[in-house]
Order: structure tokens, then sequence, then C-alpha cells
């Protein structure tokens, strides 16, 4: 007889998007006229750059010759666009990785997935509330997380991030294991300053604690101090992760590839205080369980660092940053409690007093036939917030923006 992992029986069977497509299907089928425009989704919607689609068309011509085929490539993969990442994205803030410091992705989601794996079962994790799940979801499968009791895992720490402390939170006052940050952050649409993400690299330093650090939207900061990467910040080689996506820089969702980089320096002990490097054990890792990322989505990701790629995908983003600050501007406009959207793509809302995350959701769908996220499905600490995503096209932005107007004035 085969047991099951008992651990994915701990996990609310539901997740958050098929909840809202739930309600929204369920409004559909009463309203079968109406259209309903979506401010809640996490995904892009805007075409890939033409240097994109140029490089993806030479490598499937590539594939389709004798000399040009390439089978499995190697499982951190291809030289050429390692390279291209530390040319780019590091020199040119100071940062001086080697090559086998970055490993190539099929999406940032796989690895802050993954990434755990590396630590033993018993180590404590801690995570910014409100969050992106899958960092605490893949912390439950593996049985670390411990048991779910009011919305909140018990082995978790959860430092809430809210209007009270301005979403800076606050360094845990005991130790923890293994800590992951998100900046810019998903959901709240937050960042973090170089003299705050300092503390949490001290901290680290201190405590001897991991950092699993998020960088998915670090394309979307405007503002030339805010820290791109955590390798900004000195000493944060010896002890944090570092995962990027090309999914929110260009465009990538339905691509898929990004890198993370696992510093040489960054270890971890075992139990006689034997420190061994991350590196070589999550190379070891990717061998055995990854073969690579395929080389055509390879090719569309170097194109990004071309003088033309770079010029077009900051195109994409302005276009995007232009939804937020229409955003908000206009929810503002209306009286609501925003947060982000100058250095992200999200916009955190304060639902009114008497509203929780699921009520409003409702109210708005309802009276807006609009769409936005219920803050309080990335965390406790998301109660009274809602997401709203400026992934949508200018004309759908507008119109949305429009009818929530009206609705309010009725
Ligand atoms: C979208 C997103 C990612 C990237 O996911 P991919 O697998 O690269 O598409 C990673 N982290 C956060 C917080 C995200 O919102």
């Amino acid at each position: 007889m085969a047991l099951v992992n008992d651990h994915f029986l701990k996990l609310p069977n539901n997740y958050l998007f098929a909840d809202i497509a739930k309600k929204v299907n369920a409004f559909k089928a009463m309203h079968p006229k109406v259209d309903v425009i979506s401010l809640g989704i996490g995904d892009v919607t805007q075409p890939l750059a033409p240097a994109v689609i140029e490089a993806i068309h030479k490598a499937a011509d590539e594939m389709a010759t004798r000399q040009g085929f390439r089978g499995y490539g190697p499982e951190q993969g291809y030289d050429f666009l390692r390279d291209a990442i530390l040319k780019n994205d590091f020199l040119p803030r100071g940062i001086h990785l080697d090559r086998d410091e970055v490993f190539i992705n099929d999406g940032a989601k796989s690895d802050t997935g993954n990434i755990q794996e590396l630590v033993r079962w018993d180590n404590s994790i801690g995570v910014t509330d409100p969050i992106y799940p899958v960092y605490i979801d893949s912390n439950v499968m593996i049985g670390r997380a411990g048991v779910q009791e009011n919305g909140r895992w018990s082995n978790v720490l959860y430092m809430p991030c809210n209007a009270e402390n301005g979403f800076v939170p606050q360094l845990p006052d005991r130790r923890v294991d293994v800590i992951y940050l998100c900046y810019p952050n998903n959901p709240t649409g937050t960042v973090i300053s170089k003299a705050e993400l300092r503390k949490w690299v001290n901290y680290a330093l201190k405590n001897d604690t991991l950092i699993f650090y998020d960088a998915a939207y670090q394309a979307y900061i405007q503002d030339d101090e805010i820290p791109h990467s955590i390798y900004e910040i000195r000493g944060a080689r010896k002890c944090a992760i570092e995962f990027h996506s090309y999914s929110k820089t260009a465009g990538f969702t339905g691509v898929r590839c990004g890198y993370t980089i696992v510093p040489k320096e960054v270890t971890a002990a075992t139990l006689d205080g034997e420190r061994i490097p991350l590196n070589p054990l999550w190379n070891r890792r990717q061998c055995t369980k990854f073969n690579g990322t395929s080389y055509i989505s390879q090719r569309a990701a170097e194109a990004i660092y071309t003088p033309e790629g770079k010029q077009q995908v900051k195109e994409t983003i302005n276009y995007y940053m232009q939804n937020a600050k229409k955003m908000l501007t206009t929810l503002r406009g209306l009286g609501f409690e925003c947060y982000g959207g100058e250095n992200a793509p999200y916009i955190w809302a304060k639902t009114p007093e008497t509203s929780s995350s699921w009520k409003f959701f409702e109210e708005m769908l309802y009276g807006a036939h609009v769409v936005c996220t219920p803050g309080v499905g990335f965390g406790p600490s998301g109660e009274g917030y809602v997401r709203f995503t400026a992934f949508g096209s200018h004309e759908q932005t507008d119109e949305a923006l429009h009818r929530i107007e009206n609705w309010l004035k009725k």
C-alpha cells in the first residue's frame, strides 16, 4: 500500500483564483449580457516584444537544420544567456557574480517552490504577510509549516505588512532559519529601500538566517534609489539566494524562463556545525530533477538584452505603469487609501470600513462589474484590502475605472 504524503491534505482545498472564478461565473450565469472586466488577474496581456519574436523564429529555424539542432542543453542554462545576465542585470549595479552562480529556470515559481528542498524539514520559516502563496504552500507540502489554525500555519512566523507600519515589516524578535522576502512586493506593490533591506541582511548575518529573495518585479522599479537585487547590499552573497523571472519583465508567462542566483558563499549547517555551500547542492538537485529550460526560450530571453529588446521591453512596462498611475489617481480621488503602484504593477487598496476583502470583492463585482483580488487570499494581514493589477489594456483599465466611479456615485 502506498501511503500518501498527508501534508498535502492540510492544504486548503480551494485556491484563491479558483474561488474568484467561481464567484465571477456565478455572477455571469445570472447576468449573461453583462461583460465583466478583470483587474484581478496576475497575468500580463501585451504581446511579446518584436526582438523576442525574431529570436524565437531564428531559434526555431536553427532547430530545423542538422547543424543547428539542439537536444538536451546544460541543466544550468546556456552560457550565452548566463553571460548576458551577468553583463546586464548585475555588472552595471557593481555586482560581480560568476557564471556558475547563475541557474536558468523555467520561471521563478518552480525555483521559489523547490528551493526549500535544500534545508531540513525542521527549519523555521518566516514570511512577510500578505505574501505570494507559493512560499508557504511549498513548505506545507513537506511538513515544515505545521498545522493551520485560523488561517495561520503553526510553524510559520508571519511578519505583518499593513498601513500601520507603512508596509515595512518589523525584524523578528527571535531568530528564524529561513526568511522569504519579495520586493517589489506581490500583492501590495510596495518596495523596500536600501536602508531597510540592509537591516534584513544584517539580521540574517547576525542570526545565521537564510534569505530567499524574490525579485520577479524588479524591472518595474522607477525610483533609482530602490534596490533591484539584494546583492546591492554588502554581505548578502553570504546569506541570500535570489530569484528572477522574465514573466513580468518581458511578458514571458507563456514562454517560461527566468533565473536563480545561488552565490558560492551561501552555506547552511549540518547538525555538527559543518558549513555546506548551497551552490553545489542546488546544482546537484537541478541535474537530478531538471533537464533545462528550452533552447528557444533561452534565445528569446537573450533578445531582451539587445538594445532593441531593452527598449521594447521598457515600452511595455511603461504601458502598464501608465495604467497604474491612472488607477492610483482615480481610486485616491474616490477616497480609497491606496499603496504600491509606483514601482510595481499592483495597487493595494484598503476596503471601506465595513467591508471585508471578500465582501468588497462581491460588492464591486455586482455593482461595477469589475473584478479585483481579495487581499485576505494572500494571508491574514491582507484582510480589509484588495489588489488591483495594472496588467490590463489601457481601454479595459479606463473602462473599469469609469465603472467604479459611476458605481460609487450611485
Ligand atoms: C509572477 C510571480 C513570479 C514568477 O512566476 P513565473 O513562474 O516566473 O511565471 C514569481 N514570484 C512572484 C511573487 C510572482 O508574482
